[in-house]
């Protein structure tokens, strides 16, 4: 791919993105947690959830880019405090989005992972400010964008000094219409030949329905995915964002049983 410098595979040696101690890219590493952090009763009960079913990171939104600006937009700094006291009860670092370049420096200070989101895919004055930030950032693909397009943002957090990129495929626009989005497995195998940066599978955002959201989960791990994002809220039926796609702690812990016994399973392979 042209204009790729420091995206492209030109080394054997893949990226291995260091989490506060977890290892992206290198064992499959699972990100669980709310779309948005409602409240510390809300995530502090999730997060203990996901931690006991054996989650890795904690996700949790305090700056939510909704479609409609009359829906709940997140807590801001309260929600990044409430993730902080996630942290240090359970023990998970945190995967937090950052919409806006003149929060990225002290949303950083919370954060152990910037999230990107596909709506901001392109959003370069966002892209530079986390490339010179000091954490790793999830890069979401846009939902109208190529691969290329995708490994070009990678490029400017690379150039602005930041190696530390993890790509998530998160679906993408189709005319399907039963399912929120159309996930690109074939992104998993596609990135892996073009780029040596980690790539995560976001079922939850791609299928929208708790239905999908297992298979889709085990064909991520079959395609070589390095993790995958998961959304899981305490009680589904009341969450403030994205309330039709969240687990309960119940199927989450089931699937990641069955995640890890089909991880388990190809390692038997190689
Ligand atoms: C999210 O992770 O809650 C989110 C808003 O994701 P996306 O940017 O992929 O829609
Ligand atoms: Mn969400």
């Amino acid at each position: 791919m042209k204009n790729l410098k420091l995206a492209a595979m030109e080394t054997p040696t893949r990226t291995i993105v260091n989490v506060a101690g977890v290892e992206v890219g290198k064992d499959l590493v699972v990100i669980a947690g709310p779309c948005s952090v409602e409240s510390e009763e809300q995530t502090l009960a999730t997060a203990r959830a996901v931690r006991e079913a054996g989650a890795d990171l904690l996700r949790g939104g305090a700056f939510k880019p909704r479609t409609s600006p009359y829906s709940f937009q997140g807590l801001g700094l309260r929600g990044l405090k409430i993730l902080e006291q996630a942290r240090k009860e359970t023990g998970l670092p945190i995967v937090t989005e950052v919409i806006d370049p003149r929060d990225v420096s002290w949303v950083a200070e919370f954060a152990d992972v910037l999230q990107i989101g596909t709506r901001n895919m392109q959003n370069f004055a966002l892209l530079k400010e986390v490339g010179q930030a000091k954490k790793p950032v999830l890069l979401k693909r846009g939902m109208y964008s190529t691969l290329e397009e995708w490994l070009n943002c990678a490029e400017y957090i690379l150039s602005e000094g930041n190696p530390d990129v993890i790509l998530c495929e998160r679906g993408i626009r189709t005319f399907e219409s039963y399912t929120r989005n159309t996930l690109d497995l074939s992104a998993v195998p596609a990135i892996k030949e073009l780029t040596h940066l980690p790539i995560i599978i976001d079922p939850t955002h791609s299928t929208g329905r708790v239905s999908l959201i297992g298979s889709m989960s085990l064909a991520a791990v079959a395609a070589g995915a390095d993790g995958l994002i998961i959304e899981v809220h305490n009680n589904p039926a009341a969450a403030l964002c994205d309330a039709d796609q969240a687990l309960t702690p119940e199927m989450f812990s089931e699937d990641m049983r069955k995640i890890r016994a089909l991880k388990q399973f190809f390692e038997t392979l190689s």
